[in-house]
């Protein structure tokens, strides 16, 4: 559960007390869900998402599209706009910021674990009710029911390929960081010399 922990690291200072899953219609999208979690009873966050990765379904946090303003008018444009939505002016389509490998970052998450500890427990808790309510769906067949879920059933149900490309970068990049950060340092200089005491 959320409190234990037996891995000697800092455990998250919160549970989640519910995790709610909408099931998107169309099973060929990779968008798979959408999740809200309530954090203490206290707080809740929406528009999370659960997406099939080429490593299986995997969680990503809501976000929105990084825009610019246009150097003529100062209409905010997306940064792939080719053309300034406002005045037509023409766009660098080249101009949005790029990760440490080169590669254009369109999105910014809204809310965000800040330490991988409590990303790993949102993490689970949030597929594991995915795939609960996948199986349920399974199980139910045509006589399923999605949940009734206020005015998230207003939100666009379609992902648009780069998005899930940037989220899986971002995946690995993580994954690649924890890596480094759980590989001891190397030993300083003197003691390979066999100089300490
Ligand atoms: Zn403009």
């Amino acid at each position: 559960m959320q409190g234990e922990n037996n891995s000697g690291q800092v455990g998250p200072h919160f549970r989640i007390t519910e995790v709610r899953i909408k099931l998107t219609e169309d099973p060929r999208n990779k968008l798979r869900a959408y999740a809200s979690v309530t954090i203490d009873d206290a707080f809740v966050v929406r528009d999370l998402k659960i997406i099939d990765g080429s490593k299986g379904p995997f969680v990503a946090m809501p976000s929105r599209k990084l825009a610019d303003h246009c150097r003529g008018c100062h209409h905010k444009n997306h940064l792939r706009a080719a053309y300034c939505n406002q005045c037509g002016a023409k766009l660098d389509p080249d101009r949005a910021p790029r990760d440490a490998r080169g590669r254009a970052r369109l999105h910014a998450d809204l809310a965000h674990p800040i330490n991988s500890t409590t990303r790993i427990e949102m993490h689970k808790a949030v597929v594991r009710a995915y795939v609960e309510e996948a199986e349920a769906a399974r199980a139910a067949g045509e006589a399923y029911r999605p949940k009734d879920f206020d005015d998230l059933d207003d939100l666009n149900e379609s992902l648009d390929a780069e998005y899930v490309d940037e989220l899986e970068r971002r995946q690995e990049e993580r994954e690649r960081r924890r890596r480094d950060a759980v590989a001891p340092p190397p030993p300083p200089p003197q003691e390979l010399a066999g100089g300490a005491p």
